[in-house]
């Protein structure tokens, strides 16, 4: 239904009708399957751009709430995973690094995890499971 709603707001100005559109295109390659088919196309963009904002925003409130109330900073950086995971996005790997992977709790350092420097990586530990994750940094050897 909305997909019909969508045709008659963008294509032909409403006016499809059953001999065709305004423009005379009565077969399947009309505009308005055209506009249709990019209609869906641009939708699916719209809804990822959405879940995007949407998972930058959970992790911002995440970090303002982390203080007063963790269990809900947890609470907030599943449901982004699971918007990730829904509408496959990827989580920035900036914000990646800020939850555990093991446990899935959100992870500040000094006060949820531990953050050191070995061999050229940077070794997270989580207090909460005692599990590390480990990722690469840059250094001038290795640009
Ligand atoms: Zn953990």
């Amino acid at each position: 239904m909305s997909d019909f709603l969508i045709n008659r707001q963008i294509g032909c100005r409403g006016q499809m009708a059953v001999n065709g559109c305004v423009e005379g295109h009565v077969n399947k390659h009309c505009c308005t399957h055209e506009l249709s088919s990019m209609a869906r196309k641009n939708r699916k963009k719209l809804i990822r751009d959405i879940a995007q904002q949407q998972i930058k925003r959970l992790f911002e409130l995440a970090d303002v709430i982390s203080e007063m109330r963790p269990e809900l900073s947890d609470r907030y950086i599943h449901l982004a995973k699971q918007i990730g995971m829904r509408h496959r996005v990827r989580i920035p790997s900036h914000l990646k690094r800020r939850m555990c992977k093991h446990c899935g709790k959100y992870l500040v350092p000094g006060r949820t995890c531990r953050v050191r420097l070995n061999c050229a990586r940077v070794v997270i530990t989580c207090h909460a499971c005692g599990k590390q994750i480990r990722y690469p940094y840059k250094t001038q050897g290795n640009q």
